[in-house]
C-alpha cells in the first residue's frame, strides 16, 4: 500500500486504490470524498502515472485551487502543477482555444458575459420578428436557450424538440443568436460544453487525441453534473473507462442549472462493471451536528438511506435561534463572533461562517460585522465585478483579443463619448450587414470614414489605431497589468472617467475601482507559473462564475466567511451560522412555487453539514421586505429541528454584555497565554 493509501480507511483506500476501470463513491457530507479524489490523484503519481494524463474536474474555480494546494502538500509542488485540475468549463475552454478553427471560430474568441449576452437576444428576437420592447420575456428566453445547450441541442434540434408556441419562437431567436455570436467570435457559458462535444462529435480523431492524452478522470461533485457534462465525459474515457467520480445524492442544489441526478445514481448502469464504493463515517462534525443533519435529509422521501457517524464526540447541541428583526439578527451574529473568538485564543476569523440563502441577505450581516470591526470575505460577492466601470474595461480588453467582438465595441464607442453617436452605430451596423466587416475593423477604413464629420472621422480613426497599436504589444506574453494601464490611457477611458461621471466624487470612486481591478490583474500575474497573455487573463475573469467570486483578501486571508448556502458546497467551518430560516426565504418562494422542496431541504442538509463543532441556525421575527417591515414565519424547516437534536436559547442568554465581559477577556486571555507559558 501506498503512503497515500495507508491515510486513508480501508473503503477510502479501495476506491482511491482503484485505478482502472470505473469508480463510484456515493457517500453523504464530510466522509472524505474529496480526500478519495486527492489521495487517489498522489497515489497514481507515486506508482508513476504521468501527471499529464491525469484530469481532475471540480465544481469550482475555488474548489479546483484548493485542490491543487492539497496536492501540491502532498506530492512535490512541480509534479502537482503538471495534472490538469479545473472544473469543467476551464478544461473545455482549453480545448476550444487550441481547436476553434475546427469549428469555425478564431482562437482569439471571446466569452459574453451576462449582458453581452441579453445585447445579443434582444437583437436576435428583432431578426426573429418578435416585438422586444414591452414585456419581452428575455430571461425565460434565455434560460430556455441554456436548456437546450445543457442537453446538446442545436438550433435545429431545438425546432423539432420545441412543442408549443413560446418554445418555436425561442429555437428561432436562438437561430439568430448563435449566428450573431459565431459572427462576433464569441462563445457564451454553455457554448463551451455544446462546442467540445460537436468537436468530440464530428472529428474523431481530435477526440481520440485527447483520449490519449487524459487517460484518468477524477470529478468531484459529481451529483451536480449535466447532461452535456455527462456526455463530454463518456466520450473522453473511451475503451479505457478510467474514471473515478465521487458525490451525494443528498447534496444535489443545482438542477434548476440542468444538473441530472440520474447520472450519479445510474452510475452503475451506464458503466458496467463500476466498482461501488459507500463511506458512511463523517470526519468532520460532531455527533450532534450529524443527528441535525440526518433528522433533516431523512425526511426526503426520494433518497437512498444513508446515515452518518462520527467519532468526534457528542459536541454541543445545534442551536436555533429567534430574534426580533433582521438587524437584531445581524447583531447577534457579530457579537456571538466576536464573543466566541475572544474567549478562544487559538482561533481565528476563518473558523466562522455565516451562510444564507439568497444574496441580499447579506447586507444587514455586512453592517453589523463592520460595526463591530470584524473582518469579512464575501463569497459569491459579484458586485465588485458588475460595476459599471469594471464591465467597460473589461470590453475594452475583450476587443483588444478578439476585434470580431461586436457587443464589445458597441459598449465602449461612447464610453467616454467621442462623437461618434447614434449615426455611426447605425452606419457600423448597416456595413456588418452588408460587407460582413467587424466593426472594429470598419472604424479605420475611409469608406466608413467618409460618411462621418471631420470630428467623428478623425475619433474613429485614432481609437482604430490604438487598438492596432496594442494588439501588437499584446501578442507578447507578460506584463499585463503595466500594458492595460498604458492602453486604457491611449484609448481615452482613464482620464474620459470624468467626462462619463459628471460629478467628480464618483468620477473619483470608479477610477478607484479600475485601479483596484488592475491590482487583481498584477495579483492574476503573480499567480502564474508562466507569464500570461491577455486571452489567459480574460478567461479566469469569464470562468469566475458568480459563484465562486471572493472578494480581495485583506487581514491575510484571516476573516469571517460570508456565502450562499450554494457557494459553500465541498467546504467546511469549525462554527457556521445559518441565517433566516424563515417562510419563503428558505425554502425559496419560488422553490414552494414550483414544487421543489425536496431540493430546497438538501439545500440546507449542505449547510448544517458545513459545521464542524458549533451550528447556530437563527431567524428573525420581522424582517425588511421590499422596503416594508412585514412579520416574518418561522420556516417549515425548522420542525425538523426538534428537542432531540436542537436546544433553543433566548439570544441574550448566549450573548454576554460585551463591555465588563471584554475587559474580563482580556484578563483571561492574559492569564491563559502566562499559563501556557509556565507550563
Ligand atoms: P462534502 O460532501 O461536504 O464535499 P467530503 O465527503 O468531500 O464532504 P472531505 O472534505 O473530503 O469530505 O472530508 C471532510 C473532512 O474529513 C476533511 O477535513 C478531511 O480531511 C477529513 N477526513 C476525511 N477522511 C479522513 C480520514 N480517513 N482520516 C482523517 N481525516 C479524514
Ligand atoms: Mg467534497
Amino acid at each position: 500500500m501506498s503512503d497515500f493509501l495507508s491515510q486513508l480507511n480501508p473503503e477510502q483506500a479501495d476506491a482511491a486504490g482503484t485505478v482502472n476501470g470505473p469508480v463510484l463513491v456515493l457517500a453523504g457530507a464530510g466522509t472524505g470524498k474529496t480526500r478519495v479524489i486527492t489521495f487517489r490523484i498522489a497515489h497514481m503519481l507515486s506508482i508513476g502515472i504521468p501527471p499529464e494524463q491525469i484530469l481532475g474536474m471540480t465544481f469550482t474555480n475555488k474548489a479546483a485551487r484548493e485542490m491543487r494546494e492539497r496536492l501540491a502538500q502532498l506530492v512535490d509542488p512541480k509534479v502537482a502543477a503538471r495534472v490538469t485540475l479545473g472544473t469543467f468549463h476551464s478544461f473545455c475552454i482549453r480545448i476550444l482555444r487550441r481547436e476553434a478553427k475546427k469549428l469555425g471560430y478564431l482562437p482569439g474568441f471571446t466569452i459574453a458575459d451576462d449582458s453581452d449576452q441579453q445585447g445579443l437576444l434582444k437583437q436576435a428576437a428583432g431578426a426573429a420578428g418578435c416585438n422586444t420592447r414591452e414585456g419581452f420575456p428575455l430571461a425565460e428566453v434565455q434560460a430556455m436557450i441554456g436548456k437546450w445547450k445543457n442537453r446538446l441541442l442545436f438550433p435545429a434540434d431545438a425546432k423539432r424538440f420545441a412543442d408549443n408556441g413560446f418554445e418555436e419562437a425561442c429555437a428561432t431567436i436562438y437561430e439568430h443568436y448563435q449566428e450573431l455570436l459565431e459572427l462576433q467570435n464569441s462563445l457564451d457559458f454553455d457554448d463551451m460544453l455544446l462546442l467540445v462535444h460537436k468537436l468530440f462529435s464530428d472529428f474523431p480523431d481530435v477526440l481520440a487525441h485527447y483520449q490519449d492524452r487524459y487517460r484518468y478522470l477524477l470529478i468531484d461533485e459529481y451529483q451536480d453534473t449535466n447532461a452535456a457534462q455527462f456526455t463530454i465525459v463518456k466520450m473522453l474515457i473511451g475503451e479505457r473507462r478510467n474514471l473515478c467520480v465521487v458525490g451525494d445524492d443528498d447534496q444535489s442544489i443545482y438542477s434548476w442549472r440542468g444538473a441530472d441526478i440520474s447520472n450519479i445514481l445510474e452510475f452503475p448502469q451506464h458503466f458496467p462493471g463500476a466498482k461501488v464504493v459507500k463511506l458512511e463515517q463523517n470526519y468532520r462534525s460532531t455527533s450532534s451536528i450529524l443527528d441535525a443533519a440526518n433528522a433533516v435529509i431523512g425526511s426526503n422521501e426520494n433518497r437512498h438511506d444513508k446515515r452518518l457517524w462520527s467519532d468526534l464526540g457528542r459536541g454541543e447541541k445545534v442551536k436555533v435561534i429567534k430574534t426580533a428583526g433582521g438587524e437584531a439578527e445581524a447583531e447577534f451574529i457579530a457579537g456571538m463572533i466576536s464573543q466566541l473568538k475572544n474567549s478562544d485564543p487559538a482561533a481565528s476569523w476563518k473558523d466562522f461562517a455565516i451562510l444564507y440563502r439568497s444574496n441580499h441577505l447579506s447586507r444587514e450581516l455586512e453592517q453589523a460585522l463592520r460595526r463591530q470591526q470584524i473582518p469579512y470575505r464575501l463569497v459569491g460577492g459579484q458586485e465588485f465585478y458588475k460595476r459599471r466601470e469594471i464591465k467597460d474595461a473589461v470590453a475594452y480588453l475583450k476587443l483588444l483579443v478578439n476585434p470580431h467582438d461586436d457587443q464589445s465595441l458597441l459598449r465602449i464607442l461612447g464610453t467616454p463619448p467621442r462623437g461618434l453617436a447614434a449615426k455611426a452605430v447605425e452606419q457600423l451596423k448597416i456595413g456588418r450587414a452588408v460587407s460582413h466587416k467587424p466593426m472594429l475593423e470598419q472604424l479605420g477604413e475611409p469608406e466608413f470614414r467618409k460618411s462621418m464629420s471631420a470630428k467623428a472621422a478623425e475619433a474613429a480613426l485614432e481609437l482604430s489605431e490604438v487598438f492596432r497599436e496594442y494588439a501588437e504589444k499584446f501578442t507578447e506574453p507578460g506584463q499585463l497589468a503595466g500594458k492595460i494601464v498604458g492602453f486604457l490611457r491611449s484609448v481615452g477611458y482613464l482620464d474620459g472617467l470624468q467626462r462619463i461621471y459628471k460629478d467628480l466624487n464618483d468620477a473619483m470612486k470608479r477610477r478607484e475601482n479600475v485601479d483596484e481591478f488592475i491590482n487583481a490583474v498584477a495579483q492574476f500575474e503573480e499567480r502564474q507559473t508562466e507569464p500570461p497573455t491577455l486571452e489567459n487573463y480574460l478567461e479566469s475573469f469569464a470562468l469566475l462564475e458568480e459563484n465562486d467570486r471572493t472578494d480581495d483578501e485583506e487581514n491575510n486571508g484571516d476573516a469571517v466567511t460570508l456565502s450562499t448556502v450554494h457557494a459553500s458546497k465541498g467546504l467546511e467551518f469549525p462554527i457556521v451560522f445559518c441565517v433566516a430560516l424563515e417562510r419563503n426565504i428558505f425554502p425559496h418562494e419560488r422553490a414552494v412555487e414550483e414544487g421543489s422542496v425536496e431540493e430546497e431541504l438538501r439545500l440546507f442538509y449542505v449547510a448544517i453539514t458545513r459545521a464542524r463543532r458549533q451550528l447556530y441556525i437563527t431567524r428573525a421575527a420581522q424582517r425588511m421586505q421590499r422596503g416594508m417591515l412585514k412579520p416574518s414565519l418561522p420556516s417549515p424547516f425548522l420542525e425538523l429541528l426538534t428537542g432531540d437534536v436542537a436546544e433553543f436559547p433566548a439570544a441574550d442568554e448566549l450573548l454576554r454584555p460585551a463591555s465588563e465581559d471584554s475587559v474580563r477577556q482580556a484578563f483571561a486571555d492574559i492569564f491563559k497565554m502566562l499559563d501556557r507559558k509556565n507550563r
